[in-house]
């Protein structure tokens, strides 16, 4: 079994790269990939982790990206992690949450909700501030009963304090991971509430760019929903993937392994990427 989509500290897991990597050993994943959202933080640890325990283990990340006001996000593999184009456009990201997490904040303010940059930094545990961070300063001081609140009420899209993130845009985002010799899939894709027609144009532009797969086998999606996607998939030549999300406590009922994603999805995806190095190669020359 394998699991390609895996979120650690470094973005809004709770468990560490070196643990999720020991969790997975428990549950006898052969094939792994962590996968934060816009960061790459937590490859170096986890791969080292990964090597230690026999597991293989793919360079991976989640980006967000925004695609007529609804979130989008596309996942890259075999990501090479020295590429300083790639490092560049990761940075800016960093940035921008940064700067987005102090506009939430003043308008926090208007709540009566005050917390300074140092509470929402206490809660991060990476390089990446997201509104889970924020959710968890606002229980810390006690201005909430739950997370789950500070959604419904207050930083929840489209809510009082909610401010959308300067994203990629999706095209963008495929081209990033398809310039630095990944392969780029679409995350979860029954979760784009764009409609069959939006999600189809989409998909034509994001193949345009080389788009290679889509991620079909996923928690929350019934047998119905992986066969409709696997016949898009198939009907337009692109690789079924599949992972967990796991994100620890904070997404408590998703453990690791929970998708039953097979060894074949890995050997396909192996053989996509050996393509792609040989065009490469030949184009250089
Ligand atoms: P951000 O990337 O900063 O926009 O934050 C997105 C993260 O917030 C997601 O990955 C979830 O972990 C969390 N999140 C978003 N919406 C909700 C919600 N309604 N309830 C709980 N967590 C949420
Ligand atoms: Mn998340
Ligand atoms: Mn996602
Ligand atoms: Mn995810």
């Amino acid at each position: 079994m394998i699991d390609l989509h895996i979120h650690t500290t470094c973005s809004d897991g709770t468990y560490t790269p070196e643990e999720v990597v020991g969790l997975c050993k428990e549950q006898n994943i052969e094939v792994m990939s962590i996968t934060d959202h816009d960061t790459i933080e937590g490859l170096k640890e986890g791969k080292k982790k990964a090597e230690e325990l026999g597991i293989t283990f793919i360079n991976g990340i989640e980006f967000s990206s925004d695609y007529y006001g609804k979130e989008v996000h596309i996942l890259g593999y075999f990501l090479n992690i020295e590429d300083d184009v790639f490092l560049k456009e990761i940075k800016m990201l960093e940035k921008e949450r940064e700067k987005r997490t102090e506009l939430m904040l003043e308008k926090l303010k208007k709540y009566g909700i005050n917390l300074t940059m140092d509470d929402i930094l206490e809660e991060v545990t990476g390089n990446l501030i997201s509104r889970t961070h924020i959710a968890g300063a606002m229980y810390k001081k006690g201005y909430i009963r739950s997370r789950k609140e500070a959604f419904i009420n207050y930083i929840g899209s489209g809510k009082g304090a909610y401010i959308p993130k300067e994203n990629l845009s999706p095209s963008r985002a495929v081209r990033l991971i398809k310039e630095n010799g990944g392969l780029a899939f679409v995350a979860h894709p029954k979760l784009i509430s764009l409609g069959e027609k939006r999600t189809f144009e989409l998909l034509d532009i994001l193949q345009e760019e080389g788009l290679d797969g889509l991620e079909i086998y996923y928690p929350s999606f019934s047998s119905i929903d992986i066969a409709y996607y696997s016949r898009i998939a198939k009907e337009r030549g692109l690789i079924a993937s599949g992972g967990s999300d796991f994100h620890g406590g904070n997404r408590r009922e998703i453990s690791i392994g929970v998708s039953n994603v097979k060894n074949d999805v890995y050997d396909t995806m192996l053989k996509r990427l050996k393509i792609q190095k040989n065009q490469l190669k030949s184009e250089e020359k």
